[in-house]
């Protein structure tokens, strides 16, 4: 089942896809031409995994990781399908990373050996980790390089029933096929990832875990297309500049 959010006459109004039509709670169908597309979920935090498939690490030149590399982008970069990504004047590389993103549906904290971390997901998504690739290389933290407005596109729906075995990830620039990469080659696999996690900070409905890109990043610039898909989402963003 695929769940989403529209703004919708005033109202903000959770959706289910049904064959490509959007139904509100009542079962009437909401018109595409009178609602926009919210971001699906409302993260109080995006929880990101660095170099977590082999070919990525290698690509940029750093060793595969012993453990888990986390790192996280504010709430503020979020942005929603078509809306655009800002390239900001303080970098003169910004690169895409399409990624399979995990939807939190219930909270959780320090998971027993007994608890299974799937149970605490609402679903999956795609989700765009847009990268100042100088800044990141410039700096010892990630933070400026990963958290200008708009460098966290995502959605437009939460895929609710696939399972995590079968998630795939496809990135396409301009129409071009640029990065394709399956959950079942992630070097730390999505149930370690929650269970890492949430050893460390409580998650809650919402927060997403971006679970790290696949082999294949590359430069966007002006008037770029660059589209994301998880598992039948497609999540579709133009690149413009501030
Ligand atoms: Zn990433």
């Amino acid at each position: 089942m695929l769940k989403g959010r529209l703004a919708y006459h005033g109202n903000i109004v959770p959706i289910t896809v049904d064959e490509g039509r959007w139904v509100d709670a009542s079962g009437a169908e909401v018109p595409p031409d009178e609602a926009r597309i919210l971001p699906p979920a409302i993260p109080s935090k995006i929880v990101c995994v660095g170099r977590n498939y082999a070919r990525h690490a290698e690509e940029l030149g750093n060793p595969v990781p012993e453990r888990p590399l986390l790192f996280l982008k504010p709430p503020s970069a979020v942005t929603t399908h078509e809306s655009p990504i800002r390239l900001p004047p303080d970098s003169r590389r910004v690169e895409y990373e399409g990624e399979i993103a995990v939807v939190i549906g219930k909270t959780c904290r320090r998971l027993s050996d007994e608890e299974n971390p799937m149970a605490a997901v609402a679903g999956f998504t795609a989700l765009n980790d847009i990268t100042a690739r100088d800044l990141q290389r410039l700096d010892v933290q990630f933070t400026r390089g990963k958290s200008f407005d708009t460098f966290c596109p995502f959605g437009p729906w939460i895929e609710e029933d696939a399972d995590w075995r079968d998630l795939t990830v496809e990135t396409h620039l301009n129409g071009e096929l640029k990065q394709r990469g399956s959950a079942k080659d992630m070097i730390f696999p999505i149930p370690d990832l929650i269970r890492y996690i949430a050893r460390i900070m409580t998650l809650y409905p919402g927060d997403l875990i971006a679970t790290g890109t696949p082999e294949g990043v590359g430069p966007v610039k002006e008037g770029d297309r660059v589209a994301v898909t998880v598992s039948g989402v497609t999540l579709a963003n133009p690149v413009e500049g501030e």
